[in-house]
């Protein structure tokens, strides 16, 4: 089963989300919490949140994945940053329970100098503080490109701060095949042995979603540029491995593409579930 979306804008609300979703063969979105460039999150209404839910129960959106903003880094070398990082994301995860059992996607950060043995020790702090055993949230790290001091492009820093983090069944991995492509990791040739490494490093068992990507630069480039699928270095046959893949199959696919419109998303989606097989 494909289970496919894109990023959404939240500006108009949850309804109008799951609206826009179902319009266009969606049965996930992603969509930030709060401008991406971080602020104020929205106050939520738990009008617009009822009718989300009927809308969603009855077009068939399943689970959703709510992005944390770019500005949020909490293995920043200021402490202003960091504090910034965990009032953002105690506060989105309180505002997710509105909408229970969904994902919380974030980049792990840059460490910015302190090195990434620290860096690894500051995510998992904020994580040890922020999650609790109740909340329905799972939050997720994102595999990263590795661009500057980013922590995530690499396997075995995933697996690090997974091993830091008390409540470890609240913690899962987004796998971003841009990212990972321009991490150096060859899903083109060898997306099997790719897989494998996930696996004996993370656990394919936390992996709970994917952002479909194609990437404007060439593996390895650790540059983080998205490409319309079909347009970049990735290409489409890769793409359609991966959504064919059986130990694949059902997570929520998120397309961040850069598309100009809704009727682009749309396009890309119904191309994407015609290479389904
Ligand atoms: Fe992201
Ligand atoms: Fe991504
Ligand atoms: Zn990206």
């Amino acid at each position: 089963m494909l289970n496919l979306g894109c990023h959404l804008t939240s500006s108009k609300g949850y309804e109008n989300m799951a609206k826009e979703a179902i319009k266009i063969g969606a049965t996930t979105f992603q969509f930030f919490t709060r401008n991406p460039r971080g602020g104020k999150a929205k106050e939520i209404n738990p009008e617009d949140v009822a009718r989300y839910h009927e809308l969603a129960r009855t077009g068939g959106i399943g689970k959703i994945v709510a992005h944390a903003p770019y500005t949020l880094n909490p293995c920043s070398g200021e402490q202003k940053t960091r504090d910034f990082a965990y009032i953002a994301m105690k506060d989105d995860l309180a505002r997710m329970e509105y909408t229970p059992g969904n994902y919380y996607n974030f980049h792990p950060g840059s460490h910015v100098g302190q090195g990434t043995e620290a860096g690894i020790q500051m995510i998992a702090d904020l994580l040890n503080r922020i999650l609790k055993p109740e909340q329905t949230t799972t939050v997720l790290l994102e595999t990263m490109a590795g661009k500057g001091s980013e922590i995530g492009g690499r396997f075995e820093e995933l697996a690090a701060i997974i091993e830091k983090v008390q409540l470890t069944d609240k913690i899962g991995v987004c796998l971003d095949t841009c990212h990972v492509h321009d991490g150096g990791y060859d899903i083109i040739n060898d997306l099997e042995g790719v897989l494998d490494r996930f696996d004996n490093i993370i656990g394919l068992n936390r992996l709970k979603t994917i952002h479909i990507n194609d990437s404007m630069n060439p593996m390895g480039a650790h540059k983080d540029r998205h490409a319309c699928i079909g347009q970049g270095y990735i290409g489409t046959e890769t793409i359609a491995k991966i959504i064919n893949h059986p130990k694949l199959c059902g997570l929520p696919c998120i397309l961040e593409t850069p598309q100009p419109d809704l009727d682009g998303y749309a396009q890309e989606i119904k191309m994407l579930k015609e290479i389904k097989l």
